[in-house]
């Protein structure tokens, strides 16, 4: 009987979506095995400042559970500020006066596994992660390819040749652009799709904030700014 080709599937982006899926790819090896290449254009896991906070709501924990083994999800913890009692993990949107214009209901949880478990009224409620520290947790035991810039691709009869910009190409069955925002992937496979500008500035800013300084709202559980002028986050 001739042995089924096992599929090559590169993904270009070693971020969380990318990583994300390589887990998943390989944690249901059993079901449907892939030979999976992952390429990044960053020079290796420092050459780039990550950002700040990453919010992990409900949905997205649930999801980033399945997808990633147990040997990930028990190093999620280095990821996250360690869970204080009255720690307040949620977001509300202000105006310039302290009046909330939007607050998701959220419920507030210890860990992620309990936010997994959170109530679907409270689909909004958020564990922050450090995002530098969430993708080096995504990174552990995944053999990125480094200083790898995806530039384009050409598609045969056989499957998708991966073009790099240091003249190198990698042939593949399944090609997937994790590349973000300005994906070169989905430039050339899509060209038509635009990113729209809104014309909106949102400047988002996460305070530490003593206790003492914030106040419920009895009528509706929002925790707020005790003085009215300090905002957590303001869009324009
Ligand atoms: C200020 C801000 C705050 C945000 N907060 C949240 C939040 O709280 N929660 C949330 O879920 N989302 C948040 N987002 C959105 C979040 O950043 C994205 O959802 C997330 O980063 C998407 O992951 P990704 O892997 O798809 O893309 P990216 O994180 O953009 O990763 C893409 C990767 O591909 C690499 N790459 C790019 N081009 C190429 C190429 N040509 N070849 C090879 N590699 C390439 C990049 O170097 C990068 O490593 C926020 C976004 C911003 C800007």
């Amino acid at each position: 009987m001739q042995q089924e080709k096992i599929p090559t599937v590169i993904i270009t982006g070693a971020g969380p979506g990318g990583l994300t899926l390589y887990h998943a790819l390989m944690k249901n090896k059993d079901k449907k095995e892939f030979n999976v290449k992952i390429f990044e254009r960053e020079s290796g896991p420092k050459d780039r400042w990550q950002g700040y906070h990453i919010g992990l709501s409900t949905n997205g924990v649930r999801s980033l559970l399945n997808c990633i083994p147990c040997s990930i999800a028990s190093s999620l913890p280095k990821a996250m500020p360690n869970p204080i009692p009255d720690e307040y993990h949620g977001y509300a949107i202000t105006d310039h006066m302290g009046n909330t214009l939007q607050k998701p209901p959220s419920k507030q949880v210890k860990d992620i596994y309990e936010l997994a478990k959170n109530p679907e009224d409270h689909l909004f409620s958020t564990f922050i992660t450090y995002r530098d520290r969430f993708r080096d947790v995504l990174l552990e035991g995944v053999p990125v390819q480094w200083g790898k810039k995806c530039i384009g691709y050409e598609e045969t009869e056989e499957g998708v040749w991966v073009k790099f910009e240091d003249g190198s190409q990698e042939f593949c069955d399944i090609l997937v652009g994790a590349d973000g925002i300005n994906s070169s992937v989905r430039k050339q496979k899509v060209p038509q799709l635009e990113v729209l500008e809104f014309d909106a500035t949102i400047v988002t800013a996460n305070l530490l904030t003593r206790r003492d300084m914030l106040v419920e709202d009895r009528q509706t559980g929002n925790i707020l700014p005790r003085s009215k002028g300090l905002p957590l986050c303001f869009g324009q």
